[in-house]
């Protein structure tokens, strides 16, 4: 598609020009002075700045408050179908690597705008891709991407899972299906080194498992052997697995997804474990769970208590409450976990910092009166990587604790 036509231009506003030259990917409709050309929402454009000096390039969608998207600062750089295979190539590269192969064989295989692929996200199951396009660009572009991926991988099949909330935000619906190749035909199996699981890739949350958390799952299990555990937020199982795997003696999943618990027993059978006599599936709310069992005498206490769960805090306007549930959930957990036992907790949400979350932590302590000590800080997998100029991309923050005696005057 490529033209010698000047592409339409994107002019920036003065003193608007500073992240673009940091290489942030972004820029919002408030730093865009005007539109000159015949500009087409989800192509590509130029962008200047205030005096007219070329910056970057990227496509654009006036529909979206993120209105362009940069994919390159090199002026002889074309976005061409060559463009879109070299990065899928260089991306696909990356992960050729030992901390995923012969590891894993479900992995991050495109992460958007950390990759330099603005809008789009890929995620390998075995001989499988599934696809989320979160951008008009993308999704005007997923058909060929994804024929690009099947010849770059070797895979069958390129499915799409495009369900986000930022699909929205660019003014498109919901849109699922096959893109290339062919389809599974039930549930994919992958592998997260001897341990094996089902993954529902058209009927799964997301793109169907959490892989941004495998290296968390390895080091979490260090703490199970021998240990009662509570997963909380257990989606398919994938820590309880890992866990029965380094000796945990029991096992308890709590989701509110029946198809999830399903799927986690199919889990723990297929690695060997009996979903009946190590395990138990609870399908309900965890925080009313949790209450229901911190008021009952003889309040059960686990030896490891895991809590993973969805992303609290959407947007900016409800961070005082999604702070508020990770408090609640925080100190709920604190109160199942035996004196000095383990406490793994997780948020998702990228506007919660690392340092808030343990803030979060430490009002929760106090508020239950337990003493905390953090004894490992966890993080995104590397197939999940963050560009340090899109700080934007880190979102997984956890902490591995132990949570001592109830020896402190709870302040709460
Ligand atoms: N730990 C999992 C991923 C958890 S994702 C893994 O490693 O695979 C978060 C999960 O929380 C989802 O499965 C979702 O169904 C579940 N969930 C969301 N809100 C919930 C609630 N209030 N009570 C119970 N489960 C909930």
């Amino acid at each position: 598609m490529a033209t010698d036509r000047p592409l339409p231009q994107v002019r920036l506003k003065p003193g608007r020009e500073k992240p673009v030259r940091q290489f942030h990917p972004w820029i919002f409709s408030g730093a865009i002075a005007h539109i000159a050309g015949e500009a087409v929402d989800g192509e590509p454009v130029d962008v200047v700045d205030a005096q007219g000096n070329w910056l970057a390039r990227g496509y654009l969608n006036r529909a979206s408050q993120i209105q362009v998207r940069l994919l390159t600062w090199d002026p002889g750089e074309t976005i061409d179908d060559r463009f879109w295979q070299r990065r899928l190539a260089e991306a696909v590269r990356q992960r050729q690597h030992p901390t995923i192969q012969g590891q894993t064989d479900a992995y991050r295989l495109v992460n958007g705008e950390s990759d330099g692929l603005p809008g789009l996200i890929v995620d390998r199951y075995g001989p499988f891709l599934v696809l989320q396009a979160g951008t008009l660009a993308i999704d005007r572009r997923k058909e060929a991407l994804a024929q690009m991926l099947l010849t770059l991988t070797g895979c069958q099949g390129v499915l799409e899972r495009s369900e986000m909330a930022a699909r929205r935000q660019e003014g498109l619906p919901d849109a699922t299906g096959l893109l290339a190749g062919t389809a599974p035909t039930g549930p994919v199996e992958v592998h997260e080194g001897p341990l094996r699981f089902l993954v529902d890739l058209l009927g799964g949350q997301k793109t169907g498992f959490y892989t941004d958390q495998r290296e968390n799952r390895r080091r979490v299990a260090l703490y199970c052997q021998g240990a009662r555990v509570l997963n909380a937020f257990s989606y398919t199982g994938a820590f309880a697995v890992h866990a029965l795997a380094a000796g945990a003696t029991h096992v308890v999943n709590i989701d509110s997804s029946v198809a999830a618990l399903e799927l986690g027993e199919a889990n723990l059978r297929l690695n060997g474990f009996d979903p009946d006599a190590q395990a138990e599936s609870i399908a309900g709310d965890v925080f009313q769970i949790l209450r229901d069992w911190r008021d009952q005498p003889g309040r059960p206490a686990f030896d490891v208590v895991i809590l993973d769960p969805p992303k609290f805090v959407q947007s900016r306007r409800n961070l005082e409450r999604g702070l508020r549930g990770y408090k609640d959930i925080n100190m709920l957990g604190m109160q199942m976990v035996r004196p000095g036992g383990i406490l793994v907790t997780f948020s998702c949400s990228g506007l919660v910092s690392l340092d808030l979350f343990q803030k979060v932590l430490f009002g929760a302590s106090l508020d239950v009166g337990r003493e905390v000590q953090i004894l490992e800080w966890l993080h995104q997998a590397p197939d999940h990587p963050v560009a340090l100029h899109f700080p934007e991309g880190e979102y997984l923050q956890g902490f591995l604790c132990r949570v001592g005696q109830a020896t402190m005057a709870a302040s709460g």
